[in-house]
């Protein structure tokens, strides 16, 4: 063996050691520090409130369903996990006759509230529903539909559009009239 093999030799094991006593001072020093763990499900720890979990259906304040069935959600969906059908009601609203997400497939991105004009579906912090069957996990519209308005309870969507126009253009209180996009031309 030549000197210079050896001292190669040395310096690795020197490297070996310093490893190996930065690992042992991690120990010693978790010895002394407070655990964190949660002792689950015995003890439960309160999500922040805008954690992303259990998605839920919300309804307006006059208790209509908000969900329009515009597929936003939908098409917006990454995993491709929401589906349903649209319908039209006799006074002409339209909502989902089904609506199903399944949650074996959701990765909670929270893209599908993201695209929701109506501010129908929304995540909750709620994360007690896991399963070993996966069938379970496929929630249907009566599983989703809560009785409130979720986030924001004063929101009603056919107060700001899908209302019927009652007057002629230009006669609206306030109303401006049409820009002429010709008189802007140079
Ligand atoms: S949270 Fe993301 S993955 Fe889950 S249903 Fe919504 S868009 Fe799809
Ligand atoms: S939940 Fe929202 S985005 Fe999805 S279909 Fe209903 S209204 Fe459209």
């Amino acid at each position: 063996m030549t000197r210079d093999q050896l001292i190669d030799i040395l310096k690795g094991v020197g490297r070996g050691t310093k490893g190996l006593l930065q690992g042992y001072g991690e120990t010693f020093k978790a010895m002394f520090t407070k655990p964190i763990t949660v002792q689950y499900p015995e003890e439960k720890r309160t999500p922040p409130p805008r954690s992303r979990g259990h998605i839920i259906l919300t309804r307006s304040p006059d208790g209509d369903e908000r969900c329009v069935a515009c597929y936003l959600c939908s098409a917006a969906c990454p995993v491709s996990c929401i589906s349903m059908q649209a319908a039209t009601r006799e006074d002409g609203r339209r909502y989902a006759s089904w609506f199903r997400i399944n949650f074996a497939r959701c990765i909670y991105c929270g893209l599908c509230e993201e695209a929701c004009p109506t501010l129908a579906i929304q995540l909750t912090p709620a994360y007690e529903y896991a399963s070993d069957a996966t069938l379970k996990l496929v929630a249907e519209k009566e599983d989703l539909l809560v009785d409130h308005g979720g986030k924001d309870n004063e929101y009603d969507f056919y107060r700001h559009a899908g209302v019927e126009v009652k007057f002629p253009r230009e006669e609206h209180e306030g109303e401006k009239g049409p820009v002429n996009y010709k008189s802007n031309l140079p």
